[in-house]
């Protein structure tokens, strides 16, 4: 079994000096089955960590998984941000494994962000649908009622047009999917070493320009 006590004056490889982190702050154990566990050591301004909805949640002690983001205090430069893999790195400079699991996080975002922008785009065609509808209403009515009567078509074809337009535009307004996506990513993906939101450059990179973490 492992066990690291986090904080100022934690036993982590790393330092911490943040101002709003305790000196012992948090503890992870790695049991010999490799079970992740995080507790709060009572620290002054608590401990929390990322669920999977992209949701910052306050704990007293969780089972974990090692690409656990955990946060000490708050997301800020006062607090602590980290991947609970992070305790068990060798090297406290290498961000490799952690940079490659933000990196498999972003081609899911992406693939999951196509197929948002595809179903949109689907669903931008219906607005087409009343002109077109309309225009084959007022065409046959115009080709079928009496002479004297085509004025009625052009009023039933208008108010129809008007009410197919109200009902399409309810339907599409409904459409938040793109910004639950972002929710639910913001957070995740960022520099696994300075918590900087990383650019589809960055991405790219491979590599943080702020801190220079990289994959
Ligand atoms: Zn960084």
């Amino acid at each position: 079994m492992q066990e690291v006590i986090i904080g100022k004056e934690g036993t982590q490889k790393f330092p911490i000096n943040n101002s709003r982190v305790s000196r012992q702050h948090a503890k992870i154990t790695v049991s010999d089955s490799g079970q992740w566990t995080l507790e709060d050591l009572n620290s002054t301004n608590g401990t929390y960590i990322i669920d999977d909805n992209d949701e910052l949640v306050q704990i007293k002690k969780v089972s974990i998984t090692e690409f656990t983001r955990v946060v000490l205090a708050d997301q800020t430069s006062m607090g602590f941000t980290f991947f609970a893999q992070h305790v068990v790195e060798d090297d406290p400079q290498n961000y490799k494994a952690e940079f490659q699991y933000v990196l498999r996080i972003h081609d899911k975002a992406l693939k999951e962000k196509a197929e948002i922008d595809a179903k949109i785009q689907k669903k931008n065609m219906m607005r087409f649908l009343p002109g077109i509808i309309s225009a084959v209403i007022g065409l046959l009515l115009t080709l079928l009622l009496p002479f004297n009567q085509k004025v009625y078509g052009v009023a039933v074809t208008a108010l129809f047009t008007a009410l197919l337009q109200v009902i399409i535009n309810i339907y599409l307004g409904k459409d938040s999917k793109l910004k639950d996506f972002s929710n639910k990513y913001s957070n995740k993906l960022t520099c696994p070493c300075c918590s900087k939101p990383l650019s589809e450059i960055e991405f790219k990179n491979q590599m943080c320009s702020r801190c220079k973490a990289h994959a």
